[in-house]
């Protein structure tokens, strides 16, 4: 696949005629070419948004909506070709794409396309004072969004779609690792009539396209997903303009199992939570903890229920673990399995390399439980975002909590059990801007997503979104 940038409404080759390789992590095989966008690339994008902005801006909110929900509509019509595309470019198992990606994707444009007709402002009369206080919610003008490889057209869409519901244009890049449905993604959004410039994708490496974007002066905010690190680096890149700011980070997420759970839910949802899409979601609750008085018969249980897990080529229907993303994100996932034991770990399953018959080459790997004996190892403290959970027994509530929390990131939590006092303590308690209770990533797209501490700043979803890409300004109204 020969992916281009959209640019204008047109497919165009970055002015560079420089190009990277697109790998496929099930074969390890460079199957297209990305380019390899710079500033030039990104000025063409920002003049055409700027443009476009005067138009988009201004037309009604239905007519947004419309548009809105026709993208949504091709998105779902596309449903199979763009499942393939994903699975083909990340590594995740068709079945998946199909299932959660690509469906939430065409949610995200349904929901801001109705949410924007709802989205309204504060009025505040001054009493005694004969005036009155309205907040007009304006758009910013052009907008930056940069979306990580794991789950790619679900994040990528999860930015744009309420950025221009509200009125923005939008310079996106998706991770040159997985840009392959953002490329798809602009053909539907052509066909469903979206105005040329509304929406620019620029392929291209993190360092110098992603880094072109975030230092623009023209561009009013960054809405940013991905690694700690990096969003740490916007952050430093972007604050002296004074930019918006929405950074989505890294987690490490605990999930507190307590013996009065009902437990074959709990069961059946743990191996959802810790391995869905090979680790690789932000929310996966890397890090369980389980109470005493079960841990024996959970470590056994879980250990069969994993070992059932077929991982193979990601076409495939039966497949239930795909390939990890790419060659380096193996090699580094597996560097955490290899000191597992220098650290006082013990490998309960799994460690190894898979070689998928006919795809020796592919990016795959086992299921892997690691049992520890303290939450102080890397293991327990770094985010590995593979097929890697940890195990580790509590005895209190408190030694519970403690643990949980001991953690620099405070993405979310899962907690399991029964008992409505600790569910209470527990939640509020734990410093996370998520927590799930006998359940796992069940979203309902009005609520604030985001974490605490350096899972990141700010909230996406329902109208904390619709807020984060409008300008507030007040307007004072004397009367006589
Ligand atoms: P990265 O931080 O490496 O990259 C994320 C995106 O930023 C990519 O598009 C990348 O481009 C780009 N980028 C890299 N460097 C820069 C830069 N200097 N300026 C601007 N953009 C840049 O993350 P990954 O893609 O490796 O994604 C995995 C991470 O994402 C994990 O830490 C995970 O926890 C986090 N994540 C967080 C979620 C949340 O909602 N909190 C959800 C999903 C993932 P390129 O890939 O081309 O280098």
């Amino acid at each position: 696949m020969q992916i281009q940038n959209y640019i204008n409404g047109q497919f165009v080759n970055p002015i560079s005629d420089s190009w990277l390789d697109n790998y496929n992590p099930a074969n390890g095989e460079v199957y297209g070419k990305i380019p390899n966008s710079d500033i030039a690339d990104v000025e063409k994008a920002i003049e055409a948004a700027e443009l476009a902005f005067k138009n988009w801006s201004k037309i009604t909110l239905e007519e947004r909506g419309q548009i809105l929900l026709k993208i949504s509509e091709l998105i779902l019509a596309n449903l199979q070709s763009l499942a393939e595309a994903e699975s083909k470019d990340n590594g995740k198992p068709v079945s998946l794409a199909k299932e959660v990606d690509i469906p939430r994707a065409a949610s995200n444009f349904k929901y801001f396309a109705n949410a924007i007709t709802q989205f309204s402002s504060e009025a505040h009369e001054s009493i005694g004072h004969n005036a009155v206080n309205f907040t007009l919610r304006e758009p910013l003008g052009v907008v930056g969004c940069i979306s990580p490889w794991n789950l790619p057209l679900y994040l990528f869409t999860w930015k744009i779609a309420p950025a221009i519901a509200a009125g923005n244009c939008v310079i996106a890049k998706p991770s040159e690792v997985t840009p392959a449905t953002a490329f798809l993604l602009a053909e539907i959004c052509k066909e469903a009539g979206l105005p040329n410039g509304v929406l620019n994708i620029i392929h291209g490496l993190g360092s110098t396209t992603g880094q072109a974007i975030v230092a623009h002066q023209k561009i009013k905010a960054i809405s940013f997903t991905g690694g700690t690190k990096t969003g740490a680096h916007i952050a430093k890149v972007a604050a002296p303009m004074f930019k918006k700011l929405s950074l989505e980070l890294g987690g490490k997420n605990p999930n507190i199992i307590f013996a009065d759970c009902d437990y074959d839910k709990m069961l059946a949802t743990t191996v959802r939570s810790s391995f869905a899409n090979q680790g690789q979601i932000c929310l996966c609750g890397s890090r369980i903890f389980v109470e005493h008085k079960i841990y024996e018969k959970f470590k056994t249980d879980f250990i069969q229920k994993v070992s059932e897990l077929k991982v193979g080529h990601p076409s495939k229907e039966e497949t239930q673990i795909g390939a990890l993303v790419s060659q380096q994100h193996l090699e580094k996932v597996k560097s955490y399995i290899d000191i597992a034991e220098k650290e006082g770990g013990k490998i309960l399953y799994g460690g190894n390399k898979v070689e998928v018959a006919n795809f020796e080459n592919g990016y795959y790997l086992q299921p892997t439980i690691i049992e520890v004996n303290s939450n102080q190892c890397k293991l327990n403290q770094e985010e590995i975002f593979g097929p890697v959970v940890t195990i580790m027994r509590f005895e209190t509530d408190k030694q519970a909590i403690e643990l949980a929390n001991d953690t620099k990131y405070g993405l979310s939590a899962t907690l399991w059990t029964n008992n409505l006092n600790r569910t209470m303590q527990f939640s509020k308690q734990l410093k996370t801007g998520i927590v799930w209770v006998n359940t796992w990533m069940l979203r309902d797209l009005r609520t604030p997503f985001g974490g605490q501490k350096e899972s990141g700043v700010g909230r996406e979803g329902g109208f904390e979104a619709l807020r984060f890409f409008t300008e507030q300004k007040n307007l004072c109204i004397k009367y006589n």
